[in-house]
């Protein structure tokens, strides 16, 4: 198996230019104070779709050659994926089929929907996607692009990154959200070739720490599609790509609760007039968590989305503490 390199990212910025936004770096008073370190937050949630799914999407679908265009792409997704898939294959004239579980965020299932995608839905708790899509791809001739475990779909997300430390110089800490890994790999690929020292953390709910655990005992640990609100990162399982780059290239992998979530969104929208959704509020729970371990330090958080539900985005900031 060929794993993709930095190399791969820059190809990647290349496809991407002048479609992908160039999503600003913002910085808060407020949290360095609060912190002691200089924080840097890249603000994926202001990314087309409001995902940094986008990126590694349009990698993916640029690279298609014209049997592939003809016949369309099936992607399977909690949301983002579908939602940057969706605009990616619209944007490239491909048709696309999005396979998305019956309880995702309704605003999720619309957009995906308006960017011109054709939507099947499942239960997430006794179906299996992969499969459904799999069967997609092999009656239809339509080719699967999963949401994490591709060459093409990581060296996307890695572009962020890029962006982000090309734009701060080296770091001493960056804290990355982590589901199948997608972005936390593409992300060590831009690290250890633009901030090679910097210490990188992988943040996961930690109802669903499978990543933590397949990090520390070297082989992908499979767990059930675990309780949390970041619904961006209940997958079970890291990939066969992005897993061997992740072992080798992060640091460390932290986990933090859905309270600490909460809180975390509630920083975003108070003080930095931010609509973060849940998921993409890992890294700075994280960098929360650690406290005083920072201080002094330039860090970088990525804020991976801001897809919410506006109901479930209510709820949750009015029952914060
Ligand atoms: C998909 C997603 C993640 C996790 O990304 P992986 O590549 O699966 O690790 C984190 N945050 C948001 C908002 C996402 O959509």
């Amino acid at each position: 198996m060929h794993l993709p390199t930095y190399q791969d990212v820059i190809a990647a910025a290349q496809r991407l230019e002048g479609v992908a936004c160039l999503t600003p770096v913002f910085t808060s008073r407020t949290l360095n104070a609060q912190t002691g370190a200089e924080v840097f937050i890249k603000c994926e949630n202001l990314q087309r779709t409001g995902s940094f799914k986008f990126r590694g999407a349009f990698n993916a679908l640029s690279q298609f050659d014209a049997r592939q265009r003809e016949a369309g792409v099936v992607a399977f997704s909690s949301g983002n994926h579908a939602q940057g898939i969706a605009l990616a294959a619209r944007l490239l004239g491909i048709p696309a089929t999005i396979v998305m579980p019956g309880d995702a965020p309704a605003a999720k299932v619309a957009a995906t929907r308006e960017y011109g995608a054709s939507v099947v839905l499942y239960d997430r708790f006794t179906e299996d996607r992969e499969q459904i899509g799999r069967t997609l791809a092999n009656e239809h001739g339509m080719t699967l692009i999963p949401p994490y475990d591709h060459p093409h779909i990581l060296a996307g997300q890695g572009t962020a990154a890029k962006e982000l430390l090309e734009f701060t110089g080296p770091l001493d800490a960056l804290f990355v959200g982590l589901g199948g890994g997608g972005m936390l790999s593409g992300t060590a690929l831009s690290t250890r070739a633009l901030s090679p020292e910097c210490q990188l953390y992988g943040v996961e709910p930690e109802a669903g720490n499978d990543g933590q655990r397949s990090f520390r005992t070297g082989n992908i640990v499979h767990i059930d599609t675990p309780a949390t609100i970041a619904d961006g990162a209940q997958t079970q399982h890291l990939g066969n790509y992005t897993f061997p780059i992740i072992r080798e290239q992060v640091n460390d992998i932290l986990t933090v609760s859905d309270a600490q979530l909460v809180a975390s969104m509630k920083f975003f929208m108070q003080r930095m007039k931010m609509v973060v959704e849940p998921t993409g509020c890992l890294g700075l729970a994280a960098l929360y968590a650690l406290g005083d371990q920072l201080k002094g330090q330039r860090v970088g958080i990525i804020v991976t989305g801001g897809n919410v539900d506006l109901q479930k985005y209510a709820t949750l900031l009015s029952e914060a503490p």
